[in-house]
């Protein structure tokens, strides 16, 4: 038995009653389909990633992110969801999944009425505003009023270099300069668009492309994805 965690959590949300929420790491290797030599591998490492959250029998609800601030609700399990970056549900039962090398994982949570989603925000879905985008779903669609956020890993503002083209996108609060590089934290720009709305957030804390339990895409691209799960217990 491998000492390496399968699963790691925002602290902050783990002991929330009702809900369940990881992150998969290495030690469950790739769940991504996209460029899986091995599909079958992918999804018998989704299953295991769901055991590992204790839902062995869910169905998982995929998204199809497409980089974009889409948001759909989903009320049944199973399926995939595409061209969103965002899923919500109120539902028991429904597990929520979405794949990452780099991107961000949101976690969302609404303790009083169980509301709980789950965010892919990548360049595009932060400039585009995805975070903010499914806050106010919460709030107008379930009268979500009390919102727990939390950042999963994810590439941070020391590693992520982006051209001019990308940085010239996001105020410069986000955007740092190192020896001419310009440095995008997105880590920082989620947060501001969560606090903006009245989330509490928290995070995690870790970077894909500096932390070995996840993969990254600007690290070692090889197609190789984590996982998250967001469900309601
Ligand atoms: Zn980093």
């Amino acid at each position: 038995m491998s000492t390496t965690p399968a699963a790691l959590h925002v602290p902050e949300l783990a002991d929330e009653p009702g809900l369940v929420h990881g992150f998969s790491t290495v030690a469950l290797g790739s769940v991504g389909l996209k460029h899986a030599a091995d599909p079958d591998a992918a999804l018998a490492a989704r299953r295991a990633f769901a055991g590992v959250l204790g839902l062995d029998s869910a169905e998982l609800t995929t998204m199809g992110s497409v980089h974009g601030a889409s948001v759909a609700r989903v009320d049944k399990p199973g399926g995939s969801v595409d061209d969103v970056d965002a899923l919500l549900t109120n539902r028991p039962g429904v597990a929520l999944f979405a794949t990452y090398a780099d991107c961000y994982p949101i976690v969302l949570w609404d303790p009083e009425l169980k509301v709980a989603g789950l965010v892919h925000a990548g360049w595009r879905g932060t400039r585009a505003g995805v975070a903010t985008a499914a806050v106010r779903h919460m709030q107008d669609e379930y009268g979500s009023r009390r919102i727990k956020a939390g950042i999963g890993p994810g590439i941070c503002g020391r590693c992520y270099e982006v051209g001019e083209e990308v940085a010239s996108q996001f105020d410069g609060r986000f955007v740092a300069q190192q020896n001419g590089r310009l440095m995008l934290d997105l880590a920082t720009a989620n947060r501001a668009q969560l606090e903006d709305m009245g989330a509490s957030v928290f995070d995690i804390g870790i970077c894909t492309k500096e932390h070995y339990l996840f993969p990254s895409h600007r690290r070692h691209p090889d197609g190789t994805r984590f996982g998250a799960i967001v469900a309601l217990r």
